[in-house]
């Protein structure tokens, strides 16, 4: 598994010191920093600064907003250790008092808020989560049921969204869980790659097809906030990286345009033929190969099969209909 740099940085510390969820953030901080409990962060709707950032020689502070959820809280300060040890991140322009000496904390935040590249906050997220969250513990739950690796993940005490992203290391395929608010409406989701049908979109329930056609579903709780989860055996091999549409229209555009329609419409006919007479349970690549035969003996769309395309485009057509819904019109 890729993994970037920063996060490479959190994983060597979980490693040296054999850290496991739950990791306690706040001692690790204070090993490099003095931490200090803020009230006044909030009014300036940020959740922690950190002054003197290997500048000036003096021991780093991190203040922390006290009055949000403890969640939150363990992030803002593993976002700011991210901050300390990132080596590029030490001595930016950030929370540096040298710049602004009459400042004070108000105009540190000012520039906490203006000044930090979104690029170098993203990584110190990306650190936290980590951090939070470690790999070689996270690796382990692989074995366990869905459910129980849920239950597990509630020990490293990260908000939804940060457990819903590691949930990506372990499920490959075949999985949408989904957060949902009082009125059953969905607040956050996560869908691993490949998983048939299309994005769950927040604020939205949970589409019938999804419900319908899980092979196993169930509900759990994180930290308190309802979730569904579905499982899929039936998972394709892959994701097409282009809708067949897309695909037959760039094979199609090498024709006058006069016979496109009807090529379409062919094309469209010797497909459905196909699929209408699939086995239930005909794996993509077999209904791709019977497409391909079929327009290699039509008259109308022989020519078609040399094209550098159409081989994507069977796979693409035979992974629409193998998962019933269709992927998504791209380009
Ligand atoms: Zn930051």
């Amino acid at each position: 598994m890729n993994r970037l740099p920063e996060e490479r940085l959190a994983d060597s510390i979980v490693a040296s010191r054999g850290l496991f969820a739950p990791v306690d953030v706040l001692s690790l901080l204070s090993e490099y920093a003095d931490v200090e409990a803020s009230d006044e962060l909030h009014q300036h709707g940020i959740d922690g600064l950190l002054v003197d950032n290997g500048t000036g020689g003096r021991r780093p502070t991190v203040y922390f907003d006290a009055t949000v959820h403890t969640v939150r809280q363990r992030f803002t300060l593993a976002h700011e250790l991210g901050h300390l040890l990132i080596p590029w991140h030490v001595g930016t322009k950030f929370c540096t008092p040298d710049e602004a000496p009459d400042g004070g904390l108000e105009e540190e935040m000012s520039r906490e808020l203006a000044d930090v590249p979104h690029r170098l906050e993203v990584q110190a997220d990306r650190f936290a989560a980590a951090l939070l969250i470690p790999q070689r513990w996270v690796l382990d739950l692989r074995s366990s049921s869905l459910e129980d690796a849920i239950g597990e993940l509630e020990l490293a005490n990260v908000s939804l969204q940060a457990a819903l992203r590691s949930l990506a290391q372990i499920r490959l395929s075949g999985t949408i869980v989904a957060a949902l608010d009082d009125s059953s409406r969905v607040i956050a989701s996560y869908r691993s790659p490949g998983t048939p049908g299309s994005g769950i979109s927040n604020g939205s329930r949970v589409p019938r097809e999804v419900v319908d056609g899980a092979d196993q579903k169930g509900r759990c709780d994180y930290l308190g906030r309802p979730l569904v989860w579905f499982t899929f055996d039936q998972v394709p091999s892959h994701t097409p990286q282009h809708s067949w549409r897309y695909l037959l229209s760039a094979i199609l555009a090498k024709r006058p345009s006069s016979d496109r329609p009807r090529l379409w419409a062919s094309a469209a006919a010797v497909s459905s033929s196909v699929n209408s007479t699939a086995a239930l349970a005909s794996t993509v690549a077999d209904t791709a190969t019977r497409i391909r035969t079929s327009f290699r003996l039509n008259a109308d769309l022989c020519w078609a099969t040399d094209d550098p395309l159409f081989e994507q485009y069977a796979v693409s057509r035979a992974w629409a209909f193998t998962n019933v819904i269709d992927t998504k019109a791209d380009g």
